[in-house]
């Protein structure tokens, strides 16, 4: 029927949109080393490249108990990690949500004094021994004060917002994002904030060190990657995208304010690779990204993260589809039965859909998508009807929308192949025959959740002049398993050992 051949056409032509060859591989390379170095050179480029006075990635030899906390969007996290030094680690977690009242309030204290009380009882149900003998022996309850120094827990902070970073336990607050806003608390150091708290309470913790998550995830897969290599990059994808990796100190020419330990020559950089290339030197622009960045909270920014992280590529879809929908000729969605729907039922598209709202697309379901391979393509539309409410699509819908997720993921698993094959080409490890594997730890539902995800990755990369078969077979992408948790204790053991 006329109607279906006029979906495959117009599927295809979106699908079209999404190509992203192996050339726009090769130049997107080029651009990334090219705004690499720029952001190592000087402030205020599309790269932050923030240096983040972490000078070593562990090697799985590390032992002892730290505390790490994480304040990311919802949750605060608390977890104790003991490191058993043979690459393997024990983690205590308790999770609590966040109040709206101490996330919008006037004073910094108010949130702080929370996360402070959060440690205490975390301390107190976990660790009681530990924390009442100190408060046993001591006559007042301040400052650490009647604790041993090998009773006091060192501490890294996982915290996922804007920071200046002066030291490695130091770093004032930019700016608030994810719903937060407390005035009083921009431009402080928040390693200070919640350190003044933990103290009032008397509590045998510093706070050592402040942590990055993608500078965690680095970490806690350089710890646990078995084989004796140490990691050299450490990515998420999820919510968003970003990465940091090991660079030497004698590229990094911009000034490095605070102290650091110079003996290793290396540091761990903040790539902050979300905002590559916002100003669309070399990025792809299809309508449907335009229309989502026009539409975002913040236009013209984070433009790389919005054509990879789980947050944008399902919007990419729903823009695409709904698209689609609006072309008189197509079927998809609409009240045809088709000759080939043995469902023989009609479509309708129900009240609580979010196929027609900004962001009613999650991106799980184009893991639902990717993963289903029957050729009733039975499991994509049962999600389509219990997740998106749309109602006997007909196969040929369900196929014109696996179509344009798999176009969407697969240019979006292309990209995220541009960051990492550019930062090991940086690193000049691919030519040097002393390094068998050049090891990677990513984190993030969409990489670890969406089918096929690193394979996509791994045929751009091969596709990389300067990388190729050889290249990519060095490269060795491995999941960070508890990257934020393990990875904050084992900073804050680098930091420990600095003082
Ligand atoms: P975060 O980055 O906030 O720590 P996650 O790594 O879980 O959290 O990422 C959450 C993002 O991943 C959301 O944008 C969500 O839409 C997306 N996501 C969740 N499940 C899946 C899945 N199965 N496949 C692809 N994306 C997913």
């Amino acid at each position: 029927p006329l109607n279906n051949m006029a979906l495959a056409d117009e599927t295809s032509r979106v699908v079209s949109q999404f190509e992203f060859t192996d050339a726009d591989v090769n130049r997107h390379v080029q651009e990334f080393l090219r705004q690499l170095s720029e952001g190592l050179e000087k402030d205020g480029t599309s790269l932050s490249q923030i240096p983040t006075y972490v000078t070593g990635v562990p090697n799985g030899t590390e032992k002892g108990l730290y505390l790490s906390v994480d304040l990311g969007g919802t949750n605060f996290r608390v977890c104790s990690v003991a490191l058993n030094g043979d690459t393997t680690f024990n983690l205590t977690y308790s999770k609590v949500p966040i109040p709206k009242e101490c996330m919008v309030t006037d004073k910094a204290s108010n949130l702080f004094a929370f996360l402070a009380k959060q440690i205490e009882a975390f301390l107190k149900e976990h660790h009681g021994d530990r924390f009442n003998s100190g408060v046993q022996r001591r006559s007042t309850r301040s400052n650490r004060q009647g604790f041993r120094e090998e009773e006091v827990f060192h501490l890294g902070f996982t915290f996922s917002f804007p920071v200046q970073q002066l030291a490695i336990n130091k770093g004032n607050l930019m700016r608030w994002t994810k719903g937060f806003d407390i005035p009083d608390a921009v431009g402080k150091d928040v390693c200070a904030l919640l350190q003044t708290e933990i103290d009032k309470l008397g509590l045998p913790v510093k706070v050592a060190a402040l942590v990055n998550d993608t500078v965690g995830t680095l970490m806690a897969r350089s710890y646990t990657a078995t084989g004796s290599q140490r990691s050299i990059l450490g990515a998420i994808f999820g919510t968003g995208t970003n990465g940091a990796y090991i660079e030497k100190t004698s590229n990094i020419k911009k000034k490095i304010e605070g102290e650091y330990d110079k003996s290793t020559g290396e540091m761990i950089i903040n790539v902050e690779w979300g905002s590559f290339d916002n100003q669309l030197n070399v990025l792809p622009s299809t309508p449907w990204d335009k229309a989502l960045d026009a539409e975002s909270v913040n236009p013209g920014i984070q433009m790389f993260e919005k054509r990879i992280s789980g947050m944008f590529l399902g919007e990419i879809v729903r823009l695409a589809i709904v698209d689609m929908m609006k072309n008189e000729d197509t079927s998809l969605f609409k009240d045809v039965n088709s000759s080939t729907n043995d469902w023989s039922t009609t479509t309708s598209i129900g009240a609580k859909s979010g196929i027609f709202t900004q962001w009613g697309l999650d991106t799980a379901i184009m893991s639902v998508a990717a993963a289903d391979s029957t050729p009733e393509l039975s499991s994509l539309r049962q999600a389509l009807e219990n997740d998106m409410h749309v109602y006997n699509p007909s196969l040929e819908d369900a196929q014109a929308f696996k179509a344009v997720a798999n176009a969407v993921a697969r240019r979006a698993a292309r990209l995220s192949a541009v960051a990492i094959g550019a930062i090991a080409i940086q690193t000049g490890k691919l030519d040097d025959p002393t390094e068998e594997v050049i090891d990677v730890g990513v984190d993030g539902s969409l990489v670890e959740h969406y089918p096929f995800f690193r394979d996509m990755i791994y045929e751009a990369l091969r596709s990389i002049d300067g990388i190729g078969t050889k290249g990519a077979d060095k490269i060795r992408i491995g999941v960070a398993k508890d990257g934020s948790g393990v990875g904050a204790a084992l900073i804050a053991l680098v930091a420990a050992k600095m003082d």
